[in-house]
């Protein structure tokens, strides 16, 4: 039996863990959940799902959530703040972590989870965009595990050689010539700078082929989530810049593949479901049902596949920019970028500003080395102060 931590029960990947959790009740109990500030969905989740421990992060809402969880019967421990999830994650009530929860916010419990050991099942791209060497030394020195969520990582963990893969002291196998990520282009694919001014958050949030939170949806739409995505591969699977590459593949069928020297391609192919990937990740090495409708190639539509607009998506190439500078540049990048997200969200900032923040801010901060938590701390909350400062003087 594996017990299971879902940190950012009451998101979207949170919620299809939940799902897979649920099918399969001889082997995953959830036994910890943890949201933001969504006291009624929290206590829905705990009512069918009977965790021994409820987490707040709003320290303010914790009498509430205690009270409402004793008017739905419901007894588990309660636990409020943000020290609370990493308190949570290293703790002895769960032996595997699910990182689902959005942005910056979730680094601290994503590395308290890796220190203590535990199975971590990284959604959570955001915190090893920022802090790679320190989650994967942390991984290595806590003995647990690594396993990808993300869909694209999780196919190309399932595409490589298992050795050494999940122990965060990963190296290229020698034999691969190239990673290739597939991004389905997200909902503007196809259309050009002219055509991208005025777009509103619904237009962005509306993805052809997934449900997601709304700052994924966003990041998806300008391509910055195949911009993270690129710095998560290049952490995850000790692969040089130069072998990561990006095609857009609009039917998201196949999520990602490996390209050996000898020619051989792999891929790992299913429908657009995130349930695949968290029931992946979940059972390693073994399979389980995730609730997935099987893939019939015959009634799909024909695969495509084309080189991204880097012009029109000038994200994917800030964030190959972060890359190559190294040390903090991915933080600052990332930083800038949730900022901006946010003033677009909120409507203040136009669609294609947001590369224009993130490049502004990456020009202002140039790369640091990464030295420890606490100094990337600091340096994602000077990136952010910048962004700020540059979307006040914009308007
Ligand atoms: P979401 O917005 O649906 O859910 C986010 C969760 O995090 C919620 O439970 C929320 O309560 C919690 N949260 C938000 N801010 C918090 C804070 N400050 N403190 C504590 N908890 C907080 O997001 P999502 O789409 O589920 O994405 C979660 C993560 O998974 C993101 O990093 C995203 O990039 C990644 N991811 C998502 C998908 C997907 O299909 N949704 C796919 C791949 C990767
Ligand atoms: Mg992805």
């Amino acid at each position: 039996m594996k017990n299971v931590a879902v940190l950012g029960a009451t998101g979207s990947i949170g919620g299809n863990t939940l799902d897979v959790i649920a099918r399969h009740p001889e082997r995953f109990r959830a036994t910890v959940l943890t949201a933001h500030h969504q006291v009624d969905a929290l206590v829905t989740l705990c009512a069918q799902h009977r965790p021994d421990l409820a987490v707040i992060a709003d320290p303010g809402l914790e009498a509430e959530l205690s009270r409402k969880l004793r008017a739905a019967s419901v007894c588990c421990e309660v636990a409020s703040g943000h020290d609370a999830l990493a308190i949570a994650a290293s703790g002895n009530l769960c032996d595997t972590v699910v990182a689902a929860i959005v942005g910056a916010a979730g680094l601290e419990s994503t590395l308290a989870a890796a220190h203590a050991g535990k199975r971590l099942l990284l959604a959570n791209k955001e915190a090893i965009v920022m802090a790679g060497p320190l989650l994967l030394d942390a991984v290595a020195i806590g003995g647990g595990a690594l396993i990808p969520v993300d869909s694209e990582h999780n196919a190309l963990f399932q595409c490589l050689p298992a050795e050494g893969l999940a122990s965060g002291r990963p190296t290229l196998h020698k034999g691969v010539r190239r990673l290739t990520l597939t991004a389905s282009g997200g909902p503007f694919r196809g259309l050009g700078r002219a055509e991208l001014t005025g777009i509103t958050p619904d237009q962005a949030c509306k993805h052809p082929n997934w449900v997601m939170g709304r700052k994924i949806s966003v990041d998806s739409a300008t391509l910055m989530n195949k911009g993270l995505e690129v710095i998560e591969a290049h952490h995850l699977f000790g692969a040089a810049p130069d072998l990561i590459n990006v095609v857009v593949h609009p039917q998201s069928l196949v999520h990602s593949f490996v390209e050996y020297l000898d020619g051989s391609v792999l891929a790992q192919l299913g429908n657009p479901d995130m349930r695949t990937a968290i029931a992946h990740a979940l059972a390693w090495p073994e399979r389980v049902d995730a609730g997935v409708a099987p893939l019939d190639l015959t009634t799909c539509a024909p695969l495509a596949f084309e080189a991204p607009d880097l012009a029109t998506f000038r994200c994917l190439a800030l964030a190959f920019q972060a890359l190559r500078a190294g040390g903090d540049a991915p933080a600052v990048l990332n930083a800038a970028n949730e900022i901006a997200v946010e003033a677009f969200l909120a409507g203040a900032l136009p669609f294609l500003s947001i590369a224009d923040v993130v490049d502004a801010v990456l020009a202002e901060l140039p790369a640091q080395a990464v030295v420890d938590v606490q100094t990337l701390l600091e340096r994602d909350r000077v990136a952010r102060e910048a962004a700020r400062r540059i979307l006040r003087n914009a308007c």
